[in-house]
């Protein structure tokens, strides 16, 4: 389906739980109250928005969170969406903590691709920015996925504490394995606020420096915003997600449907229809899930306000959930 600027919009992010088991400072530094259960939507009702979306043209699925392996069943969910006739990829975004246990059951699912959000590889900084000591159970996730040549992306999002960047040790995992490494830029929504992340362009000046033959690759774009590069010998790409610095919602394919059923037609605002009570109304056909889709592709604004108009835009429009709650 076309949105108002000509959009195709074809993906749809699916958070299925608002719980986490880290604590990434600019995310959920704390235990926040969780919704109770009965305000998830369930497996059937995700499942029944989604075939109802499909028929508009979402084909595209990611799950995310919260943390989504906290929630039992997700490789069934996975073969369940796979099964619906017209959606072509389902992938999974994850923190890697719970994803060794998982992959022979997301293989058997079908799952297309995972994402694994990882900001360092040093052990006492990765501890504190998420609070969690066990970095090795996350790479050895990572080797395992890659041993199963399920298609892996891993997700960087870096502070500027005026210290060095640490994107290096990063970066040199896509020189051994078959993943792309994609630096997110931090955006000021919930406890991101806080934070400055670390302008793109600094860190494409040092990769340009380290690694001199660095060439962007205009050849395969993927489905989603990422710039990515190509280092000679590297077996991986290195991508830049940059929401803030190098805007690209003129591209922006996606909605979302957070983990208490709202759907969303943009991170930044606060906007959305509340698809839960649709779902749970009795007297509400598939028909009015389908116009809960149309109204929400048709609420898709030209572009984000983080950077220019957030300043003076009036406080109710703002997404004012925290980045758990909405699923990134
Ligand atoms: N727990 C899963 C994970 O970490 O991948 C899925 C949910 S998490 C909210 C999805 C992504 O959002 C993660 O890559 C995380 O780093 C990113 N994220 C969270 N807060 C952010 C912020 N303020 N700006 C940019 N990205 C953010
Ligand atoms: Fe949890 Fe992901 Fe947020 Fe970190 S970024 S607190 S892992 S939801």
């Amino acid at each position: 389906m076309l949105d108002p600027f000509n959009r195709t919009i074809d993906y749809m992010r699916i958070s299925i739980t608002d719980r986490c088991n880290l604590r990434c400072i600019y995310c959920m530094p704390q235990k926040i109250r969780s919704l109770p259960e009965t305000e998830i939507l369930s497996y059937e009702e995700i499942l029944r928005a989604c075939i109802q979306g499909v028929s508009l043209g979402i084909h595209l699925i990611k799950i995310t969170g919260g943390e989504p392996l906290l929630r039992e069943g997700v490789p069934d969910l996975v073969r369940q969406l796979k099964n619906i006739p017209g959606i072509s990829k389902v992938s999974l975004t994850t923190n890697g903590v719970l994803l060794s246990r998982h992959l022979d059951a997301l293989c058997a699912a079908g799952i297309d691709g995972i994402n694994i959000s990882l900001d360092s590889l040093d052990g006492e900084r990765f501890r504190l920015t998420t609070g969690f000591r066990g970095l090795d159970d996350i790479i050895q996730a990572i080797h395992e996925s890659v041993t199963r040549n399920i298609t892996v992306k891993i997700n960087a999002v870096l502070i500027d504490n005026g210290g060095k960047p640490q994107w290096q040790g990063l970066v040199e995992l896509a020189r051994v394995l078959p993943l792309d490494v994609r630096f997110i830029e931090m955006m000021p929504i919930g406890y991101g606020r806080a934070f400055k992340g670390i302008a793109h362009d600094t860190i494409l000046q040092e990769l340009y420096e380290t690694y001199p033959g660095i060439t962007e690759d205009t050849a395969s774009p993927g489905a989603g915003p990422a710039v990515y590069y190509g280092i000679p010998g590297f077996t991986g790409k290195v991508g830049f997600i940059s929401a803030l610095s190098h805007r690209f919602c003129q591209t922006c394919n996606r909605i979302r449907l957070t983990a208490e059923g709202m759907l969303k037609p943009c991170l930044c605002y606060a906007s959305g229809i509340d698809l839960k009570s649709i779902l749970r109304d009795p007297d509400k056909t598939n028909e009015a899930i389908r116009q809960a889709f149309v109204e929400t592709i048709a609420m898709k604004p030209a572009s984000h306000c983080f950077t220019d108009m957030a300043p003076q835009a009036p406080e109710e429009i703002l997404e004012k959930r925290a980045m758990v709650a909405i699923g990134g």
